[in-house]
């Protein structure tokens, strides 16, 4: 069968690099009138800006509006997914790669790096320490660009992956949604990969602008295709797969052109499918192992503009920020954020096997944030925010324009906080050391307080259910949610 986003005559390059680099140079400050004015159509029409509007905030200097854009950011973040925190865990399960990208230490030519692809029996065990030991529900699924791990291979570890149950205090724990980050593929393959239940359908494009994403991946590989890449999640819809992830790896470039080219493909996919990128990605450059290219350097104060800017350009998506990051700059951005990673290792096999000093400095990159998932939680909620393990949102079919209309009504947010509860509720009663039980457990009170307390989000019907729900959890019931 043909599909239409497979052929290369509908892959026009829609990131216009010209425009971008215009508005770069030539977008004025806006008055403070102006940018409230923007600031405030984001926050009440939750619509992606346009990227002249975009570039306006980018232009702003003083340090008095760029500490408004920040309070709206906030705002933004609690109206759309009110103040819950939804964590994953990464498992990547091989290195092997067929491409070269200057920037990456799984790159074919970086003959130091230890090559390895797990077998369906190594990604059970790395599973059953992600659910069983540490309490994740939800993964998201790594592996470099390679002929032995294409899509069987990924529909493989996903059908491996939702097969494992661990028992623990005679409650089955389990990993209940894997998204993938995965290379390109054609509308059949992903049609495998969605058979086999896949979540969000992650591509990073890494640069939006083409020149350079022409020198930093050469020719002679498959990545070299700018234009393949930027349809990949164009692929994916025609698949079926409505729930797509984008980024951009800022530090390549000018991280002005990224946040452009980032609201650029938002749009696009709103504008062809009706539904945004359910999250966006905003990973840093690390230094990898071996690489050849180093990059630019983004500062933190730029990094915590550039998470503002997207949370406030793209008021709809959820916002990743990841253990890549130092602990001090992941709090200064997560008030704008939606996901974190945490107890994250990126060795290949490196949870259920012990992984040597040499073999973590050959991995793709370094960690900033190596807490454990207890520690975070608690950092998280000493600042307010609850953890999240909720996975029902794919589940419940609330995916693709259905939660693209509740997550700009600001309707969405209260399943997340109801969720958020149930799904932290039963951390806390299977996982959670006795230290950090208190603390949590005096979180859980204050969120049901408001749950109680708010008529206006919550019918009687559903606070009633709520509490039912949060009742049989406590009982040892698992996975009851909205
Ligand atoms: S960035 Fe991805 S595609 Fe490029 S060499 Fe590294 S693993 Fe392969």
């Amino acid at each position: 069968m043909n599909y239409k986003y497979d052929d290369k005559e509908y892959m026009k390059n829609f990131i216009d690099g010209n425009k971008i680099n215009y508005l770069i140079k030539n977008s004025n400050e806006p008055d403070l009138k102006e940018l409230t004015d923007i600031l405030e159509k984001s926050f009440s029409v939750c619509d992606a800006l346009s990227i002249e509007e975009a570039s306006k905030l980018m232009a702003v200097k003083s340090r008095d509006k760029w500490e408004l854009i920040f309070s709206y950011a906030e705002k933004i973040k609690k109206k759309v997914y009110d103040n819950r925190i939804v964590v994953f865990a990464p498992l990547y399960a091989s290195n092997i790669c067929v491409n070269n990208c200057l920037y990456c230490g799984f790159r074919s030519q970086n003959k130091e790096a230890v090559r390895r692809t797990l077998s369906m029996e190594e990604i059970k065990k790395e599973a059953e320490v992600l659910a069983g030991e540490i309490g994740h529900k939800r993964l998201i699924f790594v592996v470099g660009e390679h002929p032995r791990t294409g899509a069987e291979y990924i529909a493989g570890a996903l059908r491996t992956i939702y097969s494992v149950k661990v028992e623990k205090k005679n409650r089955i724990n389990n990993i209940r949604r894997v998204n993938i980050n995965a290379a390109p593929m054609s509308v059949g393959d992903l049609k495998i990969i969605k058979e086999a239940g896949i979540g969000t359908y992650q591509v990073f494009q890494e640069t939006y602008d083409k020149n350079l994403y022409l020198k930093l991946h050469p020719q002679n590989t498959p990545k070299s295709d700018f234009e393949y890449r930027l349809y990949s999640h164009h692929r994916a819809f025609e698949a079926g797969i409505d729930d797509v992830a984008i980024g951009a790896l800022f530090g390549l470039g000018d991280w002005r052109f990224e946040v452009l080219g980032l609201v650029c493909h938002a749009k696009e996919l709103e504008k062809v499918f009706g539904v945004g990128p359910h999250t966006v990605s905003f990973p840093r450059l690390e230094k990898a192992s071996n690489s050849a290219y180093d990059g630019v350097k983004i500062l933190d104060e730029d990094f915590k503009k550039i998470v503002a800017l997207l949370r406030v350009s793209i008021p709809y998506s959820g916002l990743i920020v990841t253990c890549r990051e130092k602990p001090e700059t992941i709090r200064s951005v997560i008030p704008f954020c939606t996901q974190r990673d945490a107890s994250t290792k990126i060795g290949i096999g490196a949870y259920s096997e012990r992984y040597s000093e040499q073999a973590l400095k050959k991995q793709q990159f370094e960690l900033g944030d190596t807490r454990s998932l207890e520690e975070i939680i608690g950092e998280l909620a000493d600042m307010g925010y609850i953890t999240s393990f909720c996975t029902a949102g794919y589940r419940c079919a609330r995916t693709g324009d259905h939660i693209m209309k509740m997550l700009k009504s600001g309707r969405e947010s209260k399943f997340c906080k109801l969720n958020a509860v149930l799904t932290f509720k039963e951390w806390i009663e299977d996982f959670a050391g006795p230290d950090i039980k208190k603390k949590c457990e005096k979180l859980i009170m204050k969120e049901i307080k408001e749950i109680l307390s708010e008529d206006q989000r919550f019918s009687i019907d559903m606070k009633k259910m709520f509490f039912s729900y949060y009742q049989k959890i406590a009982e040892g019931e698992r996975d009851l949610c909205f």
